[in-house]
């Protein structure tokens, strides 16, 4: 089973707990090193939960 590389699907998954975030009032931003999109779902924006760019390695609150 391959899971497959490929980036081009719209679901976008949360940074920090990696649930699916597409149809949720999830926060988006793009990284602030790289500019990778990154996005955080409510839950974790309201926790408060460190992310951590898989890009770039940069972490932010
Ligand atoms: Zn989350
Ligand atoms: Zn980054």
């Amino acid at each position: 089973m391959s899971q497959g590389e490929s980036q081009q699907q719209r679901s976008q998954q949360c940074i920090s707990c990696g649930i699916d975030v597409s149809g949720t009032n999830a926060a988006r931003f793009a990284c602030p090193k790289c500019g990778r999109r990154i996005a955080r779902c409510a839950k974790c924006r309201k926790q408060s939960n460190n992310y951590e760019c898989s890009d770039c390695g940069f972490r932010g609150p």
